[in-house]
Formats: C-alpha cells, sequence, structure tokens
C-alpha cells in the first residue's frame, strides 16, 4: 500500500495543493496533525483534508490551540496572534472536528505509530536531536513511529550503538533494515523549517517500509499576500521565503 504522510499544513492552501498535485495517485492519505495555525486559509485546508478523507488525522498543539483546548500562554507572539485569529476564522462544524482530533494513534496491526509532537508527548514534545529520540522510542511498542511538528524532515534509526541521526533531502528514500525501529518526520507542508522553503512530504510503502522524501515548489508570493492582507504578523509571511 502506497501512503502519503502529510505533516504541518498550518492552514497554507497553496502548498497543500502543490503537494496533492505532485502527489498524483495515492492509497491512503496520513495527517500528522496542525491543518491550522499560521496561515491565512484554516477554512480552506480543512475543506479540502475532509474531501480528501485522510485515513488518519491527528490533532496538533495548534488545532488545539484554535479550538481552546490548549492553552497559548506557552506560544510565542507571532503563534498565540495567529491562534486567535484562526479561532475567530473557524465555523462551529470546523471547531468541532479539531476539538475532537487526538494527537496520538496507533496502529498495532501495521507495527506502526503515529503522533503529532512525540510518543513521550504527543501534543508539544519537539523531537529535535538524537538524545530526545532516543528518550522517546521507549514510549511506543511499533517498529515505526511517524511524528511532526518540528517541520524538519529526518529520521532517527535505533542501533546498538546508539540512534543514528539521518537526514532526509529531496527524493531522497530510506530502507530501514529488518527488525530496525525508527522515528521519522515527513518535514512541513505548509511552514518548512530546514532552510528548504518548498513544501515536504513523503510517501510510505507499506510492503517495504520504504520511506521517500518530496519537496515541492509552490506560489509562496500568494500566500503571504493573503497573510499580509489577513493582518497575521508580517514575520509569519517573511520566514516562508527561507524555509524558516
Ligand atoms: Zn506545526
Amino acid at each position: 500500500m502506497d501512503v502519503i504522510v502529510l505533516s504541518d499544513i498550518h492552514a497554507n492552501l497553496e502548498a497543500l495543493d502543490a503537494v496533492l498535485e505532485h502527489a498524483g495517485d495515492w492509497d491512503e492519505l496520513w495527517f500528522l496533525g496542525d491543518i491550522v495555525g499560521y496561515g491565512p486559509d484554516p477554512e480552506g485546508c480543512v475543506a479540502r483534508m475532509r474531501e480528501l478523507g485522510p485515513a488518519y488525522w491527528l490533532a496538533g498543539n495548534h488545532d488545539w490551540a484554535a479550538v481552546g483546548r490548549l492553552d497559548v500562554s506557552g506560544f510565542n507572539p507571532d503563534a498565540r496572534a495567529a491562534a486567535e485569529w484562526t479561532a475567530r476564522q473557524l465555523d462551529e462544524e470546523t471547531h468541532e472536528l479539531l476539538a475532537d482530533l487526538e494527537p496520538r494513534r496507533d496502529l498495532p496491526e501495521l507495527d506502526l505509530t503515529l503522533v503529532h509532537g512525540s510518543p513521550r508527548h504527543p501534543i508539544w514534545e519537539y523531537v529535535l536531536n538524537a538524545v530526545t529520540a532516543t528518550e522517546c522510542f521507549p514510549f511506543f511498542d511499533a517498529a515505526v513511529c511517524l511524528f511532526g511538528h518540528t517541520h524538519v524532515p529526518v529520521v532517527y534509526e535505533e542501533t546498538i550503538d546508539g540512534t543514528l541521526r539521518r537526514p532526509l533531502t529531496a527524493g531522497l528514500a530510506i530502507q530501514p533494515e529488518e527488525g530496525a525501529r525508527w522515528m521519522a518526520n515527513p518535514g512541513g507542508v505548509g511552514q518548512p523549517r530546514d532552510g528548504d522553503p518548498r513544501a515536504s512530504y513523503a510517501r510510505l510503502d507499506l510492503a517495504t517500509r520504504g520511506f521517500t522524501l518530496h519537496r515541492v515548489a509552490y506560489d509562496i508570493e500568494t500566500t503571504q499576500d493573503k497573510i499580509l492582507a489577513a493582518g497575521l504578523p508580517e514575520r509569519l509571511a517573511a520566514r516562508l521565503s527561507y524555509g524558516w
């Protein structure tokens, strides 16, 4: 089965549509959370995702923040302003949908776990290095954990010598060895943070466990114009040009 794995769309409809066009066909779509926050099209992105009917759709911290399920006092000022703006855009149906999402889904039948942040703290922990990844491996039983939240594509592989960090670049397919345990992040669709401004997503071949990263150029200027027109913080527009 051919799965496309998306995370951190962040209300960026231009990036989402570019990714979908690039992906073409797939058997299932899995989404690791944060459909809203930062970007100018929360309702547009939620509507698109509803049409697509993802097999799994997780909550991210920005989704919960927008519906009051998470306190935004820990957010930086730009993120908080965006969360407050987003909350005002959502209709009742979307509000309910986002409030009902959960940040973790265990799939023992597939030997997989899906989380937004980390298996230890699914809603808010950032797995940004091998030390954190090492601490997180005991918090899931499956061979593979897919996670998002950092917007940085990467694979962490558990080895007898410790955790190996394998950065992912466009077109690179990682094929873990038989029996290996790993954590993999497809990067962010709507706000990449690895210095490459192109939208990021991954394909997972469930038969071989091959995980392939893809990067897709999109119309960043249109998204930036919408951010500014909405009165969202300027920095949220600027950062899209730098992939940060
Ligand atoms: Zn995010």
